[in-house]
């Protein structure tokens, strides 16, 4: 007798089966773009694409796509996630959005053959950005964002050039196209939280409405260095006490303007960095999150007006270097809806969120209708080989899918 395996049985098994390739000794896995483990990895798939009934194809710097045609020609509708990995990372990040999107797809097909519209699952070659300094290659490429131009100068951290890496892993730049794709008319992407909200609040699926944007700064505060035993209180001009101060306003002033907010200084220098000398200088860095770009706008006027009237009343000098600057995405609003409605359906136990982490889908999210979901991490952890969540919600995430890929492909 022929028994069928369970969505719960074949999900947990495809992500293991991804996680054998970079597969580490500390039990977490390590899968670089355009590296061996990354390399056998997206062929593996390739095959399996094949064995399920898809056509399965490269494009030219080595986004895998898995092609059911749909009956009506022109749009398609892209689902899946990013096979790259951080170094040391776990099993789930990016790799079970591939596995959902592929068990979704492929139950799909053998249930009721092909679709009315074109359904293709994506491992998307790059996202994290842990070898090269650069994020996004693979989403930014299918949406016309990125091109070999911009990857000409880039090296990684053993200045192996980028180019370089892509011709040794298949993806010669000699026989480059453009990877932009005017075809691609939703994106769906399945992830985990990589946070803890999910679990405490014991959903089993989350429906983002947004991905935060982000900002990054360098501040550094010039004071004076002086004698910490002759320099008296107020002549001194005490660079990690000005940084002090600062902080403080801004750690209070992030938990006053907005529960969502969040503001994080996590690294610091100081100088000379001696126990009995008076800092004459301190450089430290600023991360800042929120879903509205009116929320950030108004937080960051704020706090460096008051960084630079505290220098003035310090006679200090300040810079602020900003380097990082993502605006917040919003994402489709109809196809969260129809994901509420299916959930709501199935009785899984769900909630809106926001997305502290950045994804492939911001990207897709300026480009045509985007869906992001996600089921929870245990303890919030990820990025770590503890990463890890329940066959059972790995298994709604799945059923989710399936249910929205046939409503928008097959209805
Ligand atoms: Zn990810």
């Amino acid at each position: 007798m022929l028994v069928k395996r369970s969505v719960m049985d074949e999900v947990g098994e495809l992500i293991e089966w991804l996680a054998s390739f970079g597969k580490t000794a500390g039990g977490g896995v390590t899968r670089l773009l355009y590296t061996p483990a990354w390399k056998e990895a997206q062929h593996a798939l390739k095959k399996k694409m094949e064995e399920a009934g898809l056509q399965a194809y490269f494009d030219s710097i080595g986004n895998l796509f898995g092609r059911l045609e749909g009956t009506e020609a022109g749009e398609t509708i892209l689902t899946g996630s990013h096979i790259d990995t951080v170094i040391e990372g776990g099993k789930y990040d990016g790799a079970y959005g591939i596995a959902a999107s592929f068990i979704a797809m492929s139950r799909l097909l053998q249930q009721y053959g092909a679709p009315r519209k074109t359904i293709e699952v994506v491992s998307l070659c790059e996202e994290e950005g842990s070898r090269f300094p650069l994020s996004f290659w693979g989403s930014k490429n299918i949406c016309g964002r990125y091109g070999l131009d911009d990857v000409k100068d880039v090296k990684d951290a053993d200045g192996i050039p980028f180019l370089h890496a892509m011709q040794t892993s298949g993806f010669s730049p000699e026989t480059y196209t453009s990877a932009a794709r005017r075809d691609v008319h939703r994106f769906i992407e399945m992830h985990i939280e990589q946070g803890m909200v999910l679990e405490k609040n014991q959903n089993a699926v989350g429906i983002v409405t947004h991905i935060v944007g982000q900002r990054r700064y360098t501040i550094r505060i010039e004071g004076e260095s002086n004698h910490a035993g002759t320099t008296p209180m107020p002549f001194r001009k005490d660079a990690v006490s000005a940084a002090a101060e600062f902080i403080s306003y801004l750690t209070r002033k992030a938990k006053e303007l907005d529960p969502l907010l969040v503001a994080t200084v996590g690294r610091m220098e100081v100088k000379p960095n001696v126990p009995n000398v008076v800092a004459g200088e301190i450089e430290f860095s600023l991360d800042i999150r929120h879903h509205k770009k009116e929320i950030m706008d108004q937080f960051c006027a704020d706090i460096f007006t008051m960084l630079e009237k505290q220098s003035e009343a310090r006679q200090m000098e300040f810079s602020i270097s900003q380097w990082m600057d993502e605006d917040p995405v919003e994402l489709d609003t109809e196809m969260a809806e129809w994901a509420r409605c299916i959930v709501q359906k199935q009785g899984t136990p769900f909630q809106d969120i926001v997305s502290g982490a950045g994804h492939d889908s911001q990207v897709f999210g300026t480009f045509c209708p985007t869906l992001l979901l996600f089921v929870p991490s245990h303890s919030g952890i990820s990025h770590s080989p503890k990463e890890y969540t329940a066959l059972k919600d790995l298994e709604a995430g799945v059923a989710l899918l399936e249910e929205i890929l046939y409503k928008i492909a097959y209805k």
